[in-house]
């Protein structure tokens, strides 16, 4: 879109990127349109066909991810559209352990024999590769919500593109600020917008970028016809959240550094799974391609599920909750959720670490922590 953008780094283009047209008395903002239909000869015509401001999202997405972005009224949105635009009975290479909507639908869209999907073990790349054979799509996730997992990312989309076969990443665990699908030669990445660029828990949302215009124009016929369109409200705060995410998703990630380290140490935790640590067995395959390691810190606590829930509802600073990627922490044990992996153990907590004072959030951490076992 703005062709001096892709000399600028992540900081900048997050504050700059999807800004209207400088002159006097313009706006720093663009407006939240509100709007269901346009006067007609122009190239939108229709609410569900486009909105000003959603094209700013979008462009600032575009920006840090490379490619071309559509946005969608949810994470699960947009990966619905990607699924749409399969043939009937497609073949989907995909991990047996990842969030586990994507993990519902795959079952479901395979029960319907609408597609096929294959489950794999990501971290296995020779398994994954062999896996590939008369594949339509290899859809990737890594890290994978909650467990962690590090899929090889340059070497399975090479090999997927050797065989001509579509990949689709989903970027929302690790952000266009550790990596960069498009650019390893992924044909899709998808962004659950909810999480850390909008980044405050007060939006739904989701992306797809691509560099391809046949894919672009299928996933944009998609979000019409589908009409998974976003909010025009939920477009301007999540562009706004834009602005301040490379700052909020640093300090997170050193704060999730940190607690992963204290929580290694501690008596009560029998496994941390985190793959800026040295010693998880992911590190040195993240390392190997990723510039960071994100936010998110799974960790197994010492006691059963009742006890594992006790603690999340003993925290005070961390809330007791779903989702992740905002300023505030937030944790849970996954289980709790009937549709979670069985390979996900019962007493798995998942912690988003947020922007709080890194003390802070240790000490009512270890205060939970210490509760629950009572
Ligand atoms: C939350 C999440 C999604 C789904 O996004 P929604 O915006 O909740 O629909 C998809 N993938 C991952 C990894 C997620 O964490």
């Amino acid at each position: 879109m703005d062709s001096k953008q892709p000399l600028l780094r992540p900081e900048t283009i997050a504050i700059t990127a999807g800004r209207p047209e400088v002159g006097a008395d313009s706006a720093l903002n663009p407006p939240i349109s509100l709007n269901s239909t346009y006067v007609a000869g122009g190239p939108v015509g229709y609410g569900r066909y486009g909105n000003e401001t959603w094209t700013a999202l979008e462009v600032a997405i575009s920006a840090l991810e490379g490619g071309k972005t559509l946005s969608y009224s949810s994470g699960m949105a947009a990966i619905s559209a990607v699924f749409s635009t399969l043939p009937a009975g497609a073949k989907v290479v995909a991990s047996d352990q990842g969030y586990s909507g994507i993990m519902t639908l795959l079952g479901t869209l395979t029960a319907a024999k609408k597609i096929n999907a294959k489950f794999v073990k990501i971290t296995d790349t020779a398994a994954v590769i062999s896996a590939l054979d008369g594949a339509d799509l290899l859809w990737l996730e890594s890290p994978t919500n909650p467990s962690l997992d590090i899929a090889d990312l340059p070497t399975l989309i090479k090999e997927a593109k050797s065989r001509n076969i579509l990949v689709a990443v989903d970027n929302t665990f690790a952000t266009a600020l550790i990596q960069q699908p498009l650019a390893m030669g992924a044909d899709i990445v998808m962004n659950s917008v909810s999480k850390y660029l909008a980044g405050h828990s007060d939006v739904l949302l989701g992306s797809l970028s691509t560099n391809d215009p046949l894919q672009y124009k299928a996933l944009d016929d998609a979000r019409k016809f589908n009409g998974s369109i976003p909010g025009p409200f939920e477009a301007w705060l999540a562009l706004r959240g834009i602005r301040t995410f490379p700052l909020r998703f640093q300090r997170a990630s050193e704060n999730a550094l940190e607690i992963a380290k204290r929580l290694s140490q501690h008596p009560l935790v029998t496994r941390v799974r985190y793959p800026g640590l040295p010693t998880d067995p992911e590190h040195a395959k993240a390392k190997a391609f990723m510039k960071g390691f994100g936010a998110i810190v799974s960790f197994d606590f010492a006691g059963d599920a009742a006890a594992t829930d006790r603690v999340c509802e003993s925290s005070k600073v961390v809330t007791y909750s779903t989702s992740l990627g905002g300023v505030e922490s937030l944790w849970e044990r996954r289980r709790r959720w009937p549709l979670e992996s069985a390979s996900v153990p019962e007493s798995l907590i998942r912690l988003s670490v947020g922007c709080e004072d890194v003390d802070d959030l240790w000490s009512d951490i270890d205060a939970a922590l210490l509760a629950a076992k009572k």
